[in-house]
């Protein structure tokens, strides 16, 4: 049923309309149009100005032929950088950018998806109940899109994001709750030959303080790792300043709430120990998501997978997405993949096949609730 050359055909307009992270109205305005002449009721969320972007989300809505829950669908609009002047190049039935850029199949594969599966849908008079569409903004910026959502303008309690470079079939369940540990060291300068006895080098402090902490693989649902450490100017000068960012992350946001704790205490008892101030700041990026493997939201994309034969299987993700901030903010989601591969490299790929399966899927899913 689904149309594949229009699918394509959609798909390689939508890369090569640009929208970098901010800059989502060009690509917006088009996608609003095509949900109009669909019959949605679209609007435009406040979230752009929160975000920095030139748009809001987009939340658009579809009344429903039949009697049965709302559902959600959602992709965002944004891509990472270099998403300027996009030129799809197709080798043995996979879509490639020229090499120069990254394709933009995160996440346009699943905003194609869903608009093939409604336009399928409409064509063939197929039943449905409500549909709600949220295209983001600034997803690739610290989801920053979902993150100001307008959530009461959202009636679906049940919403499936197609944001997962898995193969179709592949349902997120899981992924991690993440935390930016941001910390300070002041030490004291003085003249490092002349009279080093006057300074506390900040860089021994943040030293003192790395070396006792719990580090990389913490348990296997954990992680930590000291990204960057910034500071001093001169072998001369004992360090007065340095600057660390590092991050943790967990499955579960009580052990994420222990290791940021922990690396937080292990800053202070060096501090301590000489003499110094810090200043730390633990922002939480987004809490974690945890759908249990037998909730009804799973069985639905399950069956949805197995009547358009893809077989179904539930993963945990490395890193946090959409479908974190729309659990925290009460909507049931699970992300699904849709085969996007080498996401945010030069070498960003989708197969032909993956992308009509992603719009099967969708469709599927309609049909299924
Ligand atoms: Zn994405
Ligand atoms: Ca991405």
């Amino acid at each position: 049923m689904i149309n594949k050359e229009r699918i394509l055909d959609n798909f390689l307009g939508y890369v090569q309309m640009e929208s970098e992270s901010r800059n989502e109205e060009n690509f917006s305005k088009v996608i609003r149009k095509e949900l109009q002449d669909l019959g949605f009721e679209v609007y435009v969320d406040e979230a752009g100005k929160k975000a920095g972007s030139n748009t809001g989300n987009i939340i658009a809505k579809l009344k429903g032929t039949k009697d049965a829950e709302p559902i959600l669908f959602s992709s965002h609009m944004d891509t990472v950088v270099p998403g300027k002047k996009i030129k799809p190049v197709i080798k043995d039935g996979v879509i490639y950018s020229d090499g120069t850029t990254i394709l933009g199949g995160d996440d346009k594969a699943g905003v194609a998806a869903i608009i093939e599966a409604v336009k399928t849908m409409k064509e063939n008079n197929i039943a449905h109940g409500p549909i709600e569409i949220v295209f983001s903004i600034c997803e690739e910026v610290g989801l920053l899109g979902a993150k100001n959502l307008e959530y009461d303008k959202i009636e679906a309690k049940t919403a499936f994001v197609l944001d997962s470079g898995g193969e179709p079939g592949q349902i997120i369940i899981k992924a991690p709750a993440q935390d930016k540990i941001e910390v300070t060291v002041i030490g004291k300068s003085a003249h490092a030959g002349v009279a080093p006895e006057e300074g506390i080098s900040a860089i021994q402090v943040a030293a003192s303080a790395i070396n006792r902490m719990k580090l990389l693989r913490i348990d296997e649902e954990t992680t930590a790792n000291i990204g960057m450490i910034e500071g001093g100017k001169a072998t001369n000068i004992v360090c007065p300043e340095v600057k660390i960012t590092a991050e943790a992350r967990s499955l579960s946001n009580e052990k994420l709430d222990r290791q940021t704790a922990h690396m937080v205490a292990c800053f202070k008892e060096a501090a301590k120990e000489f003499g110094v101030e810090v200043e730390i700041n633990t922002p939480r990026s987004y809490g974690a998501l945890n759908v249990d493997e037998n909730d009804p939201i799973v069985n639905i994309a399950k069956k949805a997978c197995e009547a358009i034969d893809v077989t179904p299987f539930t993963a945990a993700s490395g890193g946090g997405s959409d479908t974190n901030i729309l659990n925290e903010n009460g909507i049931k989601a699970v992300n699904l993949g849709i085969g996007m591969k080498k996401c945010h490299t030069l070498e960003e790929h989708i197969s032909i096949q993956d992308l009509e399966n992603g719009a099967r899927l969708v469709l599927s899913i309609i049909q299924t609730v």
